[in-house]
């Protein structure tokens, strides 16, 4: 560690955001509690997109439910800007899911611009640096964010969800040519209907990538 870091780490030492334990954001007697989700999820708009592209290979790992500790952690990570969670959340990721050693690009669900201003940083990204870094695969933001929509968690109903998404999202020309034959690791924090999802992938599928794999923390149903 280094010297600067040391000190401040034992002039403030990190408090765990669940039961304020000293050591660690997220401690391990938390962590003991936290519900892996033992199941793959039906995620409807996805299914929708993909009876039209059955050569697509989609493969979804979502480390656990959206129920405390680990919804409690996301909402500290999110809202109060707790982004010291996110090296947390990779290791979690890293140690629990398991991913294939064909991935080729790790890519992110981005944040509008103007959401990232309110928020002060991109949690997405932020989990995903660190995912790459510990999987050994490249970061390449593929996909842009052209309409910022409210926030989805509040929209319970699938239509007015999937308006609201649709459209959303578009390629990154910039890493356009990187997608074709690729497989795709496309990390959200937390997956509700799926319609976030289904709306990146339609946008990816256009370069004909070879398979995507989903990657989330959080399921909530
Ligand atoms: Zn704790």
């Amino acid at each position: 560690m280094p010297l600067l870091k040391k000190i401040l780490s034992s002039l403030f030492p990190p408090c765990c955001t669940i039961c304020s334990a000293e050591g660690s954001l997220f401690c391990p007697t938390c962590q003991n509690y936290l519900d892996f989700l033992y199941f793959t999820p039906q995620l409807i708009p996805l299914n929708k997109l993909l009876e039209n592209k059955k050569h697509l290979e989609i493969d979804i790992k979502i480390l656990g439910f959206y129920t405390p500790p680990l919804s409690t952690a996301i909402k500290s990570y999110k809202y109060q800007g707790l982004f010291r969670l996110a090296p947390i959340f990779a290791e979690l990721l890293y140690n629990h899911l398991i991913f294939p050693a064909d991935i080729d690009i790790i890519t992110a669900i981005p944040l509008h611009p103007k959401k990232k201003k309110q928020r002060g940083f991109d949690q997405t990204k932020l989990i995903i640096q660190e995912l790459s870094q510990k999987t050994n695969k490249p970061f390449l933001p593929l996909l842009i964010k052209t309409k910022h929509t409210q926030n989805l968690a509040s929209t319970k109903d699938q239509d007015t969800r999937n308006l609201l998404t649709e459209n959303a999202f578009a390629l990154n020309k910039k890493h356009q040519q990187n997608i074709a034959r690729k497989h795709i690791l496309l990390f959200d924090d937390v997956v509700t209907s799926g319609s976030t999802l289904a709306a990146c992938i339609q946008v990816l599928i256009t370069e004909n990538p070879r398979k995507i794999t989903l990657c989330a923390l959080a399921h909530e149903g």
